[in-house]
């Protein structure tokens, strides 16, 4: 074999080899897998539960203000992120009626009750319902969390207490409240257990700076999560949402 010749050879040998090598390896796709439109929560006590958590009010509706100029809408939404949170770690799954700063009805008539009836709507596929609000009063002196429920609805009085007791005990308010009746939108026009939370008072200056921080906000999701908690472990088996309900 020629010299020319060896050359060539050895080139097709090494292009045989380069094109095998190609054929092996190919090359890994980086590109990550798109994430499930509802990530479903690890196993826990919660498993099987669906909640519709609400933050009260949002967009041109700030709710109620206290000392620092800061809305109510703020620290619901805070609050209720951190509860969606708390409530997916016990494996429940969590709808947000609103997870920015928005109203739920566009400018209009009856804006406020379209607000509050797309909240209900929401709710349709949930077993559980928890609106989450800041409370006021015209003196400074009321604080602590207090759970409103609908007067004749068994099943909300009974989550109603669950809640009321674990915050009570998880926030040791000075003055512990009890759960008490309520008449709410929300309330009057849901099926399943359904309550609005009243976390504490942002007229009281002290417990609004408490309210404000991410500690306590945390401490009181963790807290309303485990009265959830408490009150699926007493009333199994649960009601489905309110288009499937059983009686
Ligand atoms: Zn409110």
């Amino acid at each position: 074999m020629g010299k020319v010749r060896r050359l060539m050879w050895g080139l097709l040998a090494v292009a045989v080899l380069g094109m095998g090598t190609a054929l092996l390896y190919k090359p890994v796709t980086t590109a990550p897998a798109p994430a499930p439109a509802t990530p479903t929560p690890a196993p826990g006590p919660l498993t099987g539960v669906t909640l519709c958590v609400d933050p009260g009010h949002g967009g041109y509706d700030g709710g109620a203000y206290g000392a620092s100029g800061r809305p109510e809408k703020e620290i619901n939404l805070a609050v209720a992120r951190e509860l969606a949170e708390a409530l997916q770690n016990r494996g429940a799954r969590v709808i947000l009626t609103r997870d920015a700063d928005t109203a739920l009805a566009d400018e209009g008539r009856e804006r406020k009750r379209r607000d509050l009836q797309a909240r209900v709507d929401a709710a349709e596929a949930a077993n559980i319902f928890l609106s989450i609000h800041m409370n006021e009063y015209r003196t400074a002196a009321e604080s602590g969390p207090q759970v409103f429920y609908r007067q004749g609805q068994a099943d909300s009085r009974l989550l109603a207490g669950f809640l009321q007791q674990a915050m009570n005990a998880a926030l040791a308010p000075a003055k512990p409240r009890s759960a008490h009746t309520g008449e709410y939108y929300l309330l009057e026009h849901l099926q399943i257990p359904a309550v609005l939370v009243e976390c504490g008072f942002l007229s009281n200056p002290a417990e609004e700076q408490k309210l404000l921080t991410a500690d306590y906000q945390r401490r009181v999701a963790e807290s309303i999560a485990a009265g959830v908690e408490a009150f699926v472990g007493a009333e199994k088996p649960m009601k489905t949402g309110k288009k499937g309900r059983i009686e």
